[in-house]
């Protein structure tokens, strides 16, 4: 029935009826139609690029505030807005909101209450990465573990469902994924002895259609990788808390899979899958069509949850990832196989390469003795090559735009304590600063990371890519600047001091005419609450959604 409906609004949609139902066909077309934004990373594929050019390398020194909406909340803000109709919806961790997108003006904001024992199961701040809408309907994660239905006109709740106990150390941050009509979401606690998955739900009913363990129960596929003689498996890690991309014509969802728990990779012996891996799935199903394995057995916390940027390269429907781990891999879109991977940043200390054949990465001397115990440094830290905020794609001159991380970390592995809802590492550790620049902006060519150009930056930057025709790059720094720069040359471009540091996700859209790119701002998230960096004491918290035109325009 409700394929017979989504078929019908289809019809109707390509009828050219002005209906306000969203149809599948929207969210598939999402990137060539500038007016909105539908989709999280500005597309299915993830690129967060925009054929709009009204501000470009030769006007952007006009680009002024057009309005700023505080989002009254002092935590690190990293949502993704979308754009429908001329409403922009935003989220934070504590309220869902729509607002006028040419004056800024609320127009609801739906509160979400949350049990006051909550914070504490989290890792790395509290944050929400933002929303999916589909059929006049908006659905986001909350820090309990709920999956929201909201009336996209009113912000009243339609279907709440829990997915499990967060007092176990699970929590959603993640933007929800809308594919094939089913609402995919994936469970963050790889710090937190969990056992991960990612789950798919009714969009109207809000029922759970689907579950898929990212860590195999004894005697399923995958089981032969984790210890026959233990029960690690149950708290083995692999969170999906990243959205993934969706290739409509390939019926196939690709998601990011986190680390393996603890920390301490001596209690698992084996590849320890799905863990720093990532799955091709069947949307309708969640079954796994097939898999790759970034880190087997990862000691270093590389989560392979960094998004699945899918891009035609030569000919070839491939996948792009920055992984943490320092490699940036270019896999086979329709077999997962590896066709490229190459090292995006300067010091890799856990691999010298990784073998196209096999896929499995030639690891160095590094990984036996952190493996053993002994007290180590390894390039790049925990916080990876890359951390999660979003790089962008430059279709046209296959160019990838990415906030690289410099910095490595003092490490041991120690016996893991497992306690419900609390930190469960199995490892001591450090970060090891280097002397300078601890981050870059770097332009890098896909099939071998060379590095076109770069700008480098004292406190790395961890906030999201925007890429445009304009010959614009936008990004933000944890000092509060919103940044474009020149994607040819890497030259700066233009900026603007937000007043908070920028951990968010930049965006574009355009209405009557005028190009707006919009951002959250608002301090905090993984670096600032756990690098002891005391430059950043100056960025006061507190979050604002901004939105930049041309002046005059
Ligand atoms: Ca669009
Ligand atoms: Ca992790």
């Amino acid at each position: 029935m409700n394929r017979l409906c989504s078929m019908i609004v289809l019809t109707m949609t390509l009828g050219g009826s002005m209906a306000n139902a969203q149809s599948a066909d929207e969210l598939i077309n999402d990137t060539v139609t500038p007016g909105d934004v539908l989709t999280y990373g500005m597309g299915y594929g993830q690129q967060r690029y925009s054929s709009l050019d009204q501000i470009s390398v030769d006007t952007v020194s006009g680009l002024v505030p057009v309005w700023a909406y505080s989002l009254d909340d002092s935590r690190g803000q990293e949502s993704f807005p979308l754009v429908k109709d001329g409403v922009m919806y935003v989220t934070t961790h504590a309220a869902t909101i729509a607002v006028d997108a040419a004056t800024g003006k609320q127009i609801w904001k739906a509160t979400v209450e949350y049990p006051p024992e909550t914070p504490r199961a989290a890792c790395c701040g509290i944050v929400n990465r933002g929303a999916a809408i589909y059929e006049g309907k908006l659905f986001r994660t909350t820090l309990d573990a709920n999956i929201i239905a909201l009336d996209m006109a009113t912000g009243s709740e339609i279907w709440r469902t829990n997915s499990i106990d967060f007092k176990a150390g699970y929590s959603f941050t993640v933007a929800p994924l809308v594919a094939d009509g089913v609402v995919i979401v994936g469970i963050s606690g790889g710090e937190y002895g969990i056992r991960g998955y990612i789950e798919g739900y009714d969009v109207d009913t809000g029922e759970r259609v689907w579950r898929t363990y990212t860590v195999p129960a004894p005697g399923e596929p995958g089981s032969e990788t984790w210890p026959d003689d233990s029960d690690a498996w149950e708290r083995g890690g692999g969170p999906g808390w990243l959205t993934g991309t969706y290739d409509p014509e390939l019926e196939t969802v690709y998601w990011g899979v986190g680390n393996a728990g603890p920390w301490n990779a001596a209690v698992r012996p084996g590849d320890n899958l799905y863990t720093g891996s990532m799955l091709a799935m069947d949307p309708k199903t969640g079954s796994i069509k097939w898999h790759y394995q970034f880190t087997p057995n990862d000691p270093y916390d590389y989560d392979g949850t960094n998004e699945l940027v899918l891009a035609d390269l030569d000919g070839q429907k491939v996948i792009l990832q920055a992984n943490r781990n320092g490699f940036f891999y270019v896999i086979d879109r329709l077999t997962g196989k590896l066709i490229a991977a190459n090292k995006f940043i300067d010091r890799v200390d856990w691999a010298d390469s990784i073998d196209l054949e096999t896929g499995r990465p030639n690891e160095t001397e590094l990984g036996v003795k952190i493996r053993s115990g002994e007290q180590v440094t390894f390039w790049p830290s925990a916080f990876g090559g890359k951390n999660w905020a979003p790089m962008a794609y430059n279709p046209d001159t296959q160019t990838a735009f990415i906030n690289t991380l410099n910095l490595g970390m003092n490490y041991k592995g120690v016996e893991p304590q497992y306690r419900a809802g609390v930190f469960y590492f199995g490892a001591e550790f450090s970060w090891d600063w280097p002397e300078g620049d601890r981050g870059y902006l770097r332009a890098i060519d896909p099939m071998t990371a060379e590095v076109k150009w770069e700008s480098a930056i004292a406190i790395p930057r961890n906030a999201g890519i925007l890429a445009t025709a304009g010959g614009l790059i936008f990004t933000g720094n944890q000092s509060g600047d919103f940044e474009a720069f020149n994607a040819e040359t890497g030259a700066k471009a233009w900026s603007f001091n937000t007043g908070s540091g920028i951990v968010g996700q930049p965006m574009t859209w355009e209405m009557d005419g005028r190009q707006y790119v919009s951002i959250v701002n608002g301090s905090g998230a993984v670096y600032a609450l756990f690098s002891g960096d005391e430059r950043l004491a100056d960025t006061p918290a507190g979050g604002y959604l901004w939105t930049f035109a041309l002046h005059g325009n």
